[in-house]
């Protein structure tokens, strides 16, 4: 807090008390404060206002407020409370490196008889930005349930119409309810884990795990899910290759990734999981020869919910959680989650996990 070098500014020697309370008071405030002189010269401000406002170290005390925050609204706010002793609200946006957004209460006050204006700066971009973020999860979930339950809903119907007394067609559509209400299952309990993870409730057991047989219960678990596309799986990794992981987690990742290395492959592909080193780290990737993914998914493939057209009108199944999962839990073990791919050709997932934590 600068105020009582702001202060000399002013004529105000000898009322140091006053200044320090005022000091005080506004390094007190989380928000950002300006207090601004007659002359619309900066006075005093807090740490949040240099931080959000400050620029090559240079103090804000004894700039012009116009220097420091260009926008007309702003300056006629305080013009205003300097002059005519108007108190006014006003939102501010201001554009730079990352755009921010303030609700600025602008007041004047009196201070041992010299007129000034005092500025709070209440920084709501964050707040902004998650109530979209929750205004969108909450959307994506009502879609990805309804489509599901739309299809029970109008298959339960037929049944009541009749379609129960014919045994053939009863089964078919029971069935179908039933991949329906699965598909409702797996994605409530993706959001429940997605959940867990990001509120910090899933805690890593890591031990070294050997990863050659680890891939090889992996296939075993899905090979019923080879034969209809003829898929081969092949684990390249080499006997005795370890990585330090929780083994419950990175199952949960290479199952993902080879899961969707078989459901967008090509009829007779291959999903190919190998291993590369480097001093710190152990990288496993999976590649597969599908479809590949075009640059314009490419960067949008780990954000939840997100899915290709295709995956999203064919009948492949999915969340379009699984990914997001996977990155959090690549982070989870200090890691990250990477992809390349060739449109038309193949993806590889690359998992990079720290040989310690
Ligand atoms: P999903 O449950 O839909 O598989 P994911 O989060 O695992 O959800 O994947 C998100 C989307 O990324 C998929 O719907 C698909 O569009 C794309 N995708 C993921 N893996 C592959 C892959 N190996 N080849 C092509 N597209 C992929």
């Amino acid at each position: 807090m600068n105020l009582s070098k702001a202060w000399s500014l002013k004529s105000m020697e000898g009322d140091s008390s006053i200044q320090d309370t005022l000091g005080d008071l506004l390094e007190t405030l989380l928000d950002a404060a300006i207090v601004v002189g007659d002359d619309t010269r900066i006075l005093a401000s807090n740490a949040s206002a240099y931080d959000a406002f400050g620029r090559n170290g240079a103090p804000l005390e004894g700039r012009r407020l116009s220097e420091v925050i260009r926008d007309f609204s702003l300056h006629d706010a305080f013009r205003k409370a300097l002059s005519s002793g108007l108190s006014s609200e006003i939102d501010l946006e201001l554009i730079g490196n990352e755009t921010r957004k303030y609700t600025v209460r602008i007041a004047p006050i009196n201070i041992s008889g010299m007129t000034a204006a005092i500025g709070y700066f209440h920084d709501f971009t964050r707040i902004e930005k998650l109530e979209r973020i929750r205004q969108e999860f909450l959307s994506n979930v009502s879609h990805e349930l309804r489509t599901p339950l739309t299809s029970i809903l109008a298959f339960v119907e037929t049944l009541e119409d009749g379609a129960i007394d014919d045994q053939e067609n009863g089964a078919r559509f029971l069935s179908v309810i039933r991949r329906n209400a699965e598909r409702m299952q797996r994605l409530i309990d993706d959001i429940q884990e997605l959940t867990s993870i990001e509120s910090g409730r899933i805690l890593l057991e890591p031990r070294q795990c050997d990863l050659h047989s680890f891939v090889e219960d992996i296939f075993l678990s899905l090979k019923a899910k080879l034969s209809e596309k003829n898929i081969t799986l092949v684990n390249e990794i080499s006997q005795g290759i370890t990585v330090f992981a929780d083994p419950v987690r990175l199952e949960q990742m290479l199952v993902n990734l080879i899961d969707n290395g078989i459901k967008f492959n090509r009829k007779g592909g291959h999903v190919r999981v190998a291993t590369t080193d480097s001093d710190q780290s152990t990288f496993v990737t999976v590649t597969d020869t599908g479809e590949g993914i075009s640059s314009e998914h490419l960067t949008r493939i780990f954000e939840r919910f997100y899915r290709t057209d295709r995956a999203r009108s064919g009948d492949i199944g999915g969340t379009g959680l699984g990914l997001a999962i996977c990155k959090h839990l690549a982070r989870l073990h200090q890691g990250e989650i990477t992809v390349t791919s060739s449109f038309g050709k193949g993806s590889t997932f690359t998992i990079e996990l720290p040989k310690q934590l």
